[in-house]
């Protein structure tokens, strides 16, 4: 039994019915093909504004993409230090960017607030060609730490970086679980608060393999068809990626998804924060859960063969940090975790 992560699944039997649907017939290629036109449109239609959309194989090339189109070679990209554009993707932002510097900031539980984006912006003089110019910040949701931000949140960000012009992308890997926490629209979310070009996760809610950057303004997405085949990102079977997005978005598939996999992980968060030895780090706002564990509950979670992973502690409040043989744990649910995995789980932390 593993809680790794969102991604040691398969894909939803939809999605993969969606493929196999897509399999039959001749169809035009690299995504000139019904399945992506109509996953297009669906995107519009859910976000209630135009939409470029660009569908890729992996959140690392999404991110890379869409970060490389909003900055120049001597930009610099604000992030949190825990954001997976800076510790999980092995330097393709820079490498695509062509050079543009992530800036990595603190936040407790991976949440960046407006006054640090502001002293951030203190630090990158502007019009000094001596430095790197800010023209991007990018946030996560849910967080690496399984938080989420409020549009509010997200409009006060945008707005601390908007007197130096910066461009708000948002790594959106878990999207779908930030949003049925929030219970706000797609767009409440996104351009309406502020964001200008959105990663789009499919892989973790349920997909097989399919990412899509959206852009909210077509102005930034000029360049993007040449940047994603520079990339050997432009599939031409492109109906693959199509369809997968088909199979999670009818219906609501990929909320209910989400929803599953939010709901077990809420249930071990409640458990342990009814009394246990181990400890919330932060609230559960998605399917992530984050647990101080001290050595004997590490030991039953190794004793009954129960998987996660030891997590930095950088994110938690300065004022609850680790005591001696304590690790941060990270749980996480998806789509097919199974009700009475959770139970066991929470059965070997009670102890
Ligand atoms: C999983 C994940 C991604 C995507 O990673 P790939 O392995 O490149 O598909 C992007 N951002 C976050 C926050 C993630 O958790």
């Amino acid at each position: 039994m593993d809680f790794f992560s969102d991604n040691s699944v398969g894909a939803s039997p939809r999605v993969m019915a969606a493929i196999a649907a897509a399999n039959d017939g001749s169809l035009s290629s690299y995504g000139k093909d019904d399945w992506t036109q109509r996953v297009e449109e669906r995107f519009a239609a859910l976000f209630e504004h135009e939409v470029s959309v660009f569908l890729v194989l992996t959140g690392t090339a999404a991110n890379a993409l869409a970060l490389a189109s909003i900055t120049r070679p001597w930009g610099a990209i604000l992030a949190h230090q825990e954001a997976h554009v800076c510790e999980d993707e092995c330097g393709a932002p820079e490498f695509f960017s062509d050079g543009a510097k992530l800036v990595d900031l603190p936040g407790v539980g991976a949440k960046l607030t407006p006054g640090t984006v502001t002293e951030a912006l203190t630090h990158l003089r502007a019009g000094d060609f001596h430095q790197v110019q800010a023209q991007a910040l990018t946030i996560t949701q849910a967080t690496e730490c399984g938080t989420v931000y409020a549009p509010a949140e997200i409009a006060a960000l945008k707005q601390a970086a908007t007197p130096r012009g910066l461009k708000l992308h948002m790594d959106g890997a878990r999207f779908a679980n930030a949003l049925v926490t929030l219970g706000c629209t797609p767009a409440e979310m996104t351009w309406k608060a502020g964001v200008d070009v959105l990663s789009f996760g499919g892989t973790k809610n349920g997909a097989l393999a399919a990412e899509a950057v959206i852009f909210f303004d077509p102005a930034h997405a000029e360049e993007m068809k040449w940047r994603r085949k520079r990339a050997g990102q432009t599939l031409s079977k492109g109906r693959l990626l199509g369809a997968q997005f088909e199979g999670l978005l009818a219906d609501d598939h990929w909320l209910d998804l989400a929803r599953h996999a939010n709901t077990q992980a809420k249930r071990l968060a409640d458990a342990v924060a009814k009394g246990s030895q181990a400890r919330l780090a932060w609230p559960c706002q998605a399917n992530e859960v984050f647990l101080v564990l001290p050595p004997a509950t590490q030991q039953r979670l190794k004793a009954a063969g129960i998987g996660y992973y030891d997590w930095s502690p950088r994110s938690l409040p300065t004022e609850a940090p680790l005591k001696d043989g304590e690790i941060l744990g990270r749980f996480v649910m998806s789509f097919a975790t199974k009700p009475e995995d959770v139970e066991r789980a929470i059965a070997t932390i009670a102890g």
